[in-house]
């Protein structure tokens, strides 16, 4: 097998264990302290990686390289010369695929198929979309009047914010970051990306692409390690980072701000969800049931944007958990490359554990188990893996843990619904604002309802279609700010104004 990362590889029992290191200026580095923890595999707890742990001189270097880089050859550049190199970048993802596809797998232990034709594609896509958007951005401009009727011609031009932290989740992680990171640099900037403790192998396998491609050094850095008093934490409190952009929970961005005020330093922040599928009893049926099977249960539950409360029309209710049930029942576990495996585990056992326990929780809290509820057996190889059976609550009253509390499991409670007001209410009770998806045929009630929800993104009929152009962020304690298309050039960038007298 390839060993990418950046590193060596080194032999443990039973297989292979990667050395991860961090990106600096173009060079992979361990710890100046040589502090390093283990990354294990999700699907049978086996170490798979030794990743060095960055501490506060590593943020340091990281930081100075991405200001340094600013100030060099990246920020002389041309946009045009950007753009191409960005399109460089997204050719050689391209071309290194299956050494990202094989990365994202062991990190994450999710089906092969989804990091193929979802989340590897998409990576190479938002060096694209977003190399495009800037390329052919307009700026405004007015001619105004003055006293001595000569006017003024003022207009806007757009800057980078500078250097910018990246801070990272576990659940599609190359997605994610190169969702932060392909805007940030088309617009001009330097980044210093923290990904996932739980995922760190496909920001460091980016670092060797930026070099092969001859993106300068500085320009794109990864510090490995956890959140408070390591790698996250140090990053957010670094004076030379101007502006934070982070996907992860709520509790977290609550953190990050408070970081982030030390300098009044912007952020963009994508958060949690408890996000509401509403199905009427006028839907396609067979549609509605496919697809909230899919988001309640892709990635074994592990998308922001999935859904853990469904709400259906009472004439339809007894019919779609039924239904549910029958297609949570298929579910095929196994490893990445199985071909007919559709189902992984958990990204770890301290995250099956919380998921467990929410488990117990819905029983505790008076729930009618539809289906799951608790471990699968699995063959011997894999029993030490963080697998959980998917799981279909109903019965819970609307103030339950369960119905109001992000599990981000593989797991969902139905409830039925007598009247449009009733259904608006139920799914805005939330502190959340993510993300619904609304089942009808009527095309008047899908307006209607989809103006009503308070949430930064409703599908109709459908669910995770995504054009890169389009805003994409979260209303209430589910995010700050939108990034996607023209969007990303609001945080990325900073808007200065000319003037200039006639
Ligand atoms: P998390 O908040 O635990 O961690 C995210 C990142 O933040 C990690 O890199 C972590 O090391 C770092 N971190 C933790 N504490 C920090 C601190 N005090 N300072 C700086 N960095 C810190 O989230 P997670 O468990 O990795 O991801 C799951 C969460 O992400 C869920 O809540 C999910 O809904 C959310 N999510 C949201 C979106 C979205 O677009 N809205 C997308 C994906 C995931």
């Amino acid at each position: 097998m390839r060993i990418a990362v950046g590193t060596s590889d080194t032999s443990i029992s039973g297989g292979s264990m990667r050395l991860v290191d961090n990106f600096i200026a173009g060079e992979y580095l361990a710890s100046a302290s040589s502090r390093r923890f283990d990354k294990r595999s999700p699907l049978d707890d086996r170490v798979i990686a030794s990743v060095a742990e960055a501490g506060r001189g590593e943020i340091d270097a990281a930081v100075g390289a991405a200001r340094a880089a600013l100030a060099g050859e990246w920020g002389a550049l041309t946009t045009e010369q950007r753009v191409d190199l960005l399109h460089g970048v997204a050719n050689e993802i391209t071309r290194r695929f299956e050494d990202f596809v094989a990365a994202e797998m062991a990190d994450t232990g999710q089906p092969g198929h989804v990091m193929r034709h979802v989340f590897i594609p998409r990576g190479a896509a938002n060096f694209k979309v977003f190399a495009d958007v800037v390329k052919n951005v307009a700026s405004e401009s007015f001619r105004m009047a003055t006293p001595d009727g000569q006017g003024a011609l003022n207009y806007a031009i757009r800057v980078p914010k500078g250097v910018i932290g990246v801070i990272c989740p576990w659940n599609a992680p190359f997605m994610l970051m190169t969702w932060k990171v392909g805007p940030a640099l088309a617009c001009g900037n330097t980044v210093v990306v923290k990904p996932s403790e739980e995922s760190p192998q496909t920001a460091a396998l980016l670092g060797e692409v930026m070099n092969a491609v001859g993106v300068p050094k500085g320009v794109y850095n990864v510090v490995h390690g956890f959140g408070p008093d390591s790698a996250g934490e140090f990053l957010t409190q670094h004076p030379g980072v101007d502006a934070i952009t982070f996907t992860g929970e709520t509790r977290t961005g609550a953190a990050i701000m408070k970081a982030a005020s030390e300098g009044m330093r912007d952020v963009s922040f994508e958060l949690g969800g408890k996000n509401a599928a509403i199905v009427f009893a006028d839907c396609d049926f067979d549609a509605a049931v496919g697809t909230i099977f899919r988001s309640a249960f892709l990635n074994t539950g592990q998308v922001c944007l999935g859904t853990e409360r469904v709400y259906v029309e009472r004439p339809i209710f007894a019919r779609f958990v039924q239904a549910l049930k029958a297609r949570a029942e298929t579910v095929k576990y196994g490893r990445p490359e199985d071909h007919d495996a559709d189902y992984g585990p958990l990204i770890s056992q301290a995250h099956r554990q919380k998921v467990l326990s929410y488990y117990r929780k819905a029983v505790e809290e008076g729930a009618t188990v539809v289906t799951g509820g608790g471990v699968p057996e699995m063959p011997e190889a894999l029993a030490d893996g963080a697998w959980v059976q998917p799981t279909i609550w109903t019965g819970l009253a609307d103030d339950a843990a369960v119905v109001r509390e992000e599990i981000f499991g593989p797991c969902c409670h139905i409830r039925p619904f007598d009247s449009e007001d009733e259904v608006v209410g139920l799914a805005n009770d939330t502190v959340y604002g993510l993300s619904t998806t609304i089942w009808t045929t009527s095309l008047a009630r899908a307006h209607r309802v989809a103006a009503r929800v308070e949430v930064g993104i409703t599908w109709v009929n459908s669910w995770f279609l995504r054009d890169l152009r389009t805003p994409f962020g979260g209303s209430k304690q589910s995010g700050i700010g939108r990034e996607g298309g023209v969007h990303s050039l609001e945080f990325y960038t900073e808007t200065r104004n000319i003037c200039v007298k006639l």
